[in-house]
């Protein structure tokens, strides 16, 4: 049985600004009051597992007992199926510079990879999130999500964050980026997750 978030009060266990203002989006029709991590003055924990579920898990687990307040997390990215689900799990860290995280190079380095591979096109790609509320207790609540498409190139438009400018949802001959907001949310792999978490932990009965 899966548990309920009746708590009126959470904490989001993220630091990534883009992924915070798409969950209080989805978050808004709940009537929480949701903190975020950096707002608590939390640190990021080290995501040391090869698994979504795994980094998801470490995030939630941590914010909930430094909090002593429910906590929802996010870990996601993207796995492009030419490059054998790559960069996947990985997909901040091929951001990383050592002085901070850099998108175009990261995005770059995926299509330079395809192209070296000649690859077929479309060069099919997945956006996978997984959401994990964890409660002080030490119970925690799973959910996966997916949002299919293709990685194109070049990268177009300025909306949205992380790899958003090169990647076009199926169904749609525009990229996460030249959405708006709102256009892009219900496509999401993290709206997909949370659809999933409504239905267990915040449905009326
Ligand atoms: P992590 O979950 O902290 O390991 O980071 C996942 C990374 O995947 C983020 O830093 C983003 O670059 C990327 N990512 C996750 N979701 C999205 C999205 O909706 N749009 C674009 N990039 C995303």
């Amino acid at each position: 049985m899966t548990r309920r978030l009746t708590e009126p009060k959470i904490v989001l266990a993220s630091h990534n600004k883009g992924k915070l203002r798409e969950i209080q989006a989805l978050l808004d029709p709940f009537g929480k009051t949701c903190v975020s991590a950096g707002d608590l003055g939390l640190d990021e924990p080290e995501e040391t597992e090869d698994t979504f579920a795994g980094n998801a898990r470490i995030k939630a687990h941590y914010a909930a007992k430094a909090s002593g307040l429910p906590a929802l997390s996010d870990d996601s990215g993207i796995s492009v199926d030419a490059l054998d689900g790559a960069p996947g799990v990985y997909t901040a860290d091929w951001a990383e510079t050592g002085e901070g995280r850099d998108f175009v190079m990261a995005m770059t380095r995926v299509w330079t990879l395809l192209e070296d591979k000649n690859a077929a096109r479309p060069r099919t790609a997945q956006f996978n999130c997984t959401l994990c509320i964890a409660w002080p207790d030490g119970h925690d609540e799973i959910f996966a999500g997916i949002a299919p498409g293709q990685v194109v190139w070049p990268m177009r438009g300025d909306h949205g964050f992380g790899f958003d400018p090169v990647f076009q949802p199926d169904g749609h001959d525009r990229t996460f980026a030249e959405m708006l907001p709102e256009e892009k949310q219900p496509l999401t792999h993290r709206a997909d997750a949370f659809r999933k978490l409504v239905a267990g932990c915040l449905r009326e009965n």
